[in-house]
């Protein structure tokens, strides 16, 4: 990959990786205030749920972001973690925090869904 490529990818992933460092904190003290309201109480702990749903996945996120980083500067960038092939442009443009090329991805998808990982929401409703 071309040198003007990956220093544009490495713009978009700085700015994410600020984004979501700035955005967890706000919500996690958002997390925290409490209201003597029966109703907003109730309202709260839902609010919660989706916080910690949403924190959750942004720590995801922001670990692979930082994840992407590092491979830019390994010059490994593009490259899929698994079958070590190249990433298609137009993936890493959707998806700049990509670790693992289409087809990789596909059967990750398919093991998480069958070994039941993708549950996460179910989990922390239950
Ligand atoms: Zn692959």
């Amino acid at each position: 990959m071309s040198d003007t490529k990956t220093e544009g990818f490495r713009t978009i992933l700085e700015n994410a990786r600020t984004e979501l460092t700035n955005g967890s904190r706000s919500r996690a003290s958002l997390a925290v205030e409490a209201t003597p309201d029966e109703l907003d109480r109730i309202q709260e702990a839902g609010d919660r749920e989706y916080t910690v749903w949403n924190l959750e996945r942004d720590t995801n996120r922001l670990r692979e972001v930082r994840e992407a980083l590092r491979r830019l500067d390994s010059d490994s960038f593009g490259i899929c973690t698994s079958c070590e092939g190249h990433i298609v442009l137009k993936r890493l443009t959707a998806v700049p925090w990509a670790a693992l090329c289409i087809g990789c991805q596909e059967d990750a998808d398919q093991y998480a869904a069958a070994s039941g990982r993708d549950g996460r929401l179910q989990e922390t409703a239950a």
